[in-house]
């Protein structure tokens, strides 16, 4: 089944509900033609609200454009936007089969049964549920459901497919396993796609780019990998990951370093004016003490599996996070260097470039 690949532009969009409450604040947004878009954030910042009016089930504020492809759909009832929608519970009817749930839009669109069958056909086949066509929902694994909701949703050829945290109410494991085929999928599908999930590790998964967004706006879009390395402003640093503060005395502002465990470091030239840098725990390393390391007592050790995550106290600053390989042995109480890689310290406050 070939899907349209459309680019949607959206300008000024912003929205107030009726009880004044701002949802949105006014928002431009580009999403290329195929591409995976993730809306990432905390409850409540409006990402929401923000693929609704994408979809057309809420209304912008006026001055608001969104087209889809050359197509100006500001005023297009949702009906006919050309939108596929896969909800949270991926809301599957439950009393229907497989085929049945998959051939709905079809059905209550008139579509001659012939193409309806063909079009069910290559779907089954395009996210493998063959042999399951007869299967109810409760039948069905929750990879199964899933892929169901994502025929469903494809079936009508939509321009533009909205996902709104299919995956939130999942337990953590199949979530992670239903994340990666979700990925997959959109893929395989390469449909232009906007996927809300306030779950960072989700977004960065599933999404091409993201849009951060906290209180109604947009605060960066980029590559995932670019955000978690080079985030513009301290909440995307915060949001795609652990931090440490590290504050820099007066001093340390003045000769342009960084101190850390009684090593000073060269601060990054864009860092020069923040009273305030960031680095993440698996950008600074334990090891024993040792000449041009920091020094610090571990606080804490908490083993996780892959990796162990340090608590280790430093003169003149919070206890630093440490991330370290599972064989590390420091204990707690244990004199120990510390150690970081310059070049990963992060503005705390947001850098005008
Ligand atoms: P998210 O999806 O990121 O959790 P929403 O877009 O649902 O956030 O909500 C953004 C803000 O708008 C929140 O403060 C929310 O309480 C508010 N909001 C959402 N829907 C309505 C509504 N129908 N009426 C009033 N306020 C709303
Ligand atoms: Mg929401």
């Amino acid at each position: 089944m070939e899907l349209e690949r459309t680019p949607v532009t959206i300008r000024a969009c912003a929205k107030t509900y009726p009880d004044g409450t701002r949802g949105l604040l006014a928002t431009d947004l580009d999403i290329a033609p195929g591409e995976v878009l993730a809306l990432l954030g905390p409850s409540g910042c409006g990402k929401t609200t923000l693929l609704r009016i994408i979809a057309g089930l809420e209304t912008p504020d006026a001055g608001a454009r969104i087209l889809f492809g050359e197509d100006d759909v500001t005023a297009v009832p949702v009906e006919q936007r050309g939108i596929g929608m896969v909800f949270q519970h991926y809301a599957l009817f439950p009393q229907m089969s497989v085929e049945a749930n998959i051939a709905y839009g079809l059905r209550i669109r008139k579509t001659p049964e012939a193409e309806v069958r063909r079009a069910v056909g290559e779907l089954v086949d395009l996210v493998r549920l063959n042999g399951l066509e007869g299967k109810r929902p409760a039948e069905l694994s929750g990879g199964q459901r899933q892929r169901v909701a994502l025929a469903r949703a494809v079936a009508v050829r939509p321009r533009v497919l909205l996902l709104d945290e299919p995956l939130t109410a999942l337990d953590a494991k199949l979530k992670e396993s239903l994340r990666d085929e979700l990925a997959e999928l959109l893929r395989r599908l390469h449909i232009t796609a906007i996927h809300v999930t306030h779950d960072q590790q989700e977004a960065l998964a599933i999404a091409d780019r993201l849009a951060v967004m906290r209180k109604g706006v947009i605060v960066q879009v980029g590559h995932g990998e670019d955000l978690y390395r080079q985030p513009a402003h301290p909440f995307v640093a915060e949001f795609l990951g652990r931090v440490n503060r590290i504050s820099r005395s007066p001093q340390a502002l003045r000769l342009g370093q960084i101190e850390l465990g009684g090593m000073h470091y060269t601060c990054p030239e864009p860092l020069r004016d923040q009273a305030l840098v960031l680095i993440r725990p698996e950008d600074l390393a334990i090891g024993m003490p040792q000449a041009g390391w920091g020094e610090g007592v571990v606080q804490q050790r908490v083993f996780l599996g892959d990796r162990v995550q340090f608590r280790v106290q430093v003169a003149g600053n919070e206890a630093l996070l440490i991330d370290a390989p599972r064989d590390s042995a420091f204990k707690t109480g244990q004199a120990v260097g510390v150690s970081a890689n310059p070049e990963r310290f992060m503005p705390s406050t947001e850098i005008n470039t």
